[in-house]
């Protein structure tokens, strides 16, 4: 999912109930969330406006993260179809996937599929000579092990969605306009059983009738700043 997704996401769902593709249970944000706490997953999906606000340094990173994704795209992809710019709305993002990919289109930006009730969108899908590849897009210098859990679902995800092997490869800012691209498909594919296990048991929480009774900890800072910090930390 791009940065632009992911602040119109949080923008939207802090005053709506965000159910507006009913296919899935959760998406990678709500994934990533639970990898970090189980109480954050159940809260992002039932408990939703008690999160944080964005700060302003939040909003700038996802400017920043915007404008680097938007330069790389443009850069490398000049021809692909970015299904953000086709779609009226968000619930056609995937039928709009559908159709692009039967069109035979070789690359395609937030490329959106549900698998095992999960819902992820990829920066970028290409495919050349038979091999289809997803790449992250991360205005980062450094390969960090959070990258790789993000592609890691995208990967499971897409895999199984469209039933192809894929490479999966990681943009970072290499500054001045360069990129590094790394391929970490070998990494990625070490996870997937551990995805797997996750997704089942991230259901079974959202199953549950009340809050995970989790204390806070060490957990709720890192990898990042939870968005429920503040409610937690005042409970
Ligand atoms: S603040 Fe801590 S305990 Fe509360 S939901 Fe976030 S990570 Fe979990």
């Amino acid at each position: 999912m791009s940065f632009v997704s992911e602040l119109i996401t949080l923008l939207l769902t802090n005053s709506i109930d965000f159910k507006i593709m009913p296919n899935y249970l959760f998406s990678k944000t709500a994934y990533i969330k639970g990898v970090q706490c189980d109480k954050q997953l159940y809260l992002y999906k039932h408990h939703y406006k008690l999160q944080d606000p964005l700060s302003p340094e939040t909003m700038a990173k996802f400017r920043g993260g915007h404008d680097f994704e938007d330069a790389y795209r443009a850069a490398k992809f000049p021809f692909a179809v970015d299904i953000e710019k086709i779609a009226k709305n968000r619930n056609e993002y995937q039928t709009l996937t559908q159709k692009v990919l039967q069109k035979q289109v070789a690359d395609i930006f937030e490329a959106t599929f549900v698998y095992q009730d999960v819902l992820v969108m990829n920066d970028v899908l290409t495919r050349s000579g038979g091999k289809w590849e997803i790449q992250e897009i991360k205005n980062s210098s450094e390969l960090k092990p959070t990258h790789i859990q993000d592609i890691a679902l995208q990967y499971f995800v897409t895999k199984g969605a469209l039933g192809k092997e894929l490479d999966a490869k990681i943009v970072l800012n290499d500054g001045a306009n360069a990129y590094t691209i790394i391929d970490v498909t070998a990494e990625v594919k070490v996870l997937q059983d551990n995805i797997a296990a996750n997704i089942q048991r991230f259901k079974n929480i959202l199953d549950q009738d009340s809050v995970p009774p989790i204390n806070i900890g060490s957990q709720c800072e890192v990898p990042y700043k939870c968005s429920f910090f503040g409610y937690c930390h005042k409970a």
